[in-house]
């Protein structure tokens, strides 16, 4: 749609941001513009109509995403943290960044069976993705669906995820 193209075009890319060689996507502008972001989440959403229970999503640019689609879906929210953030049981699944070990975690009391959709901003290398998926799994929830608003194409981040109901809305 034309929303979308717009949507997409308010995508910048940032050379050598954060380091030397790397290109940032930032989608903040995106997410300013009202038509943009209304336009970006019905997008997201769009192929999981009826799929899940309860939409997660990744820290810290998925909460942006995670909050909208979870009210424009009809459905809760469950935040997925960074390491040492969350108050109370949580699973935990470690895994390795370019240059560096993250760990990802959720609370453990989501319901035996809850279809989630997992959100993110962007997929590069599917480290994070796949990471999440292993979390859901590890506290008893189904991952029925995989979201991204920007698919970096060329990392192999949707080979190593190996979700075949991962949709990306824009590629590049
Ligand atoms: P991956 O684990 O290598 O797929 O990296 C994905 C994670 O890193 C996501 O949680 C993104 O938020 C973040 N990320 C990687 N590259 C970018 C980028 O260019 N822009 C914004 N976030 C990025």
């Amino acid at each position: 749609s034309e929303a979308l193209a717009r949507a997409e075009s308010l995508i910048v890319s940032i050379p050598d941001y954060p380091k030397p060689g790397i290109v940032f996507r930032d989608i903040a502008p995106l997410l300013a513009d009202a038509d943009a972001l209304r336009a970006t989440v019905d997008g997201l959403l769009e192929p999981f109509a009826g799929t899940f229970d309860v939409v997660a999503g990744i820290e810290a640019r998925g909460f942006l995403l995670a909050g909208a689609a979870a009210i424009a879906a009809g459905v809760g929210l469950i935040p997925i943290r960074k390491a040492g953030k969350l108050p109370r049981p949580a699973a935990s699944v470690s895994y390795t960044l370019e240059y560096a070990d993250a760990a990802i975690e959720m609370h453990d009391d989501i319901a035996p069976g809850t279809r989630v959709l997992l959100l993110d901003d962007v997929l590069a290398t599917g480290g994070t993705i796949a990471a999440a998926h292993t979390l859901v799994a590890e506290v008893g929830g189904i991952v029925t669906g995989t979201a991204v608003l920007l698919e970096l194409d060329g990392l192999g981040g949707r080979s190593a995820v190996g979700d075949d109901n991962l949709h990306s809305l824009f590629h590049v």
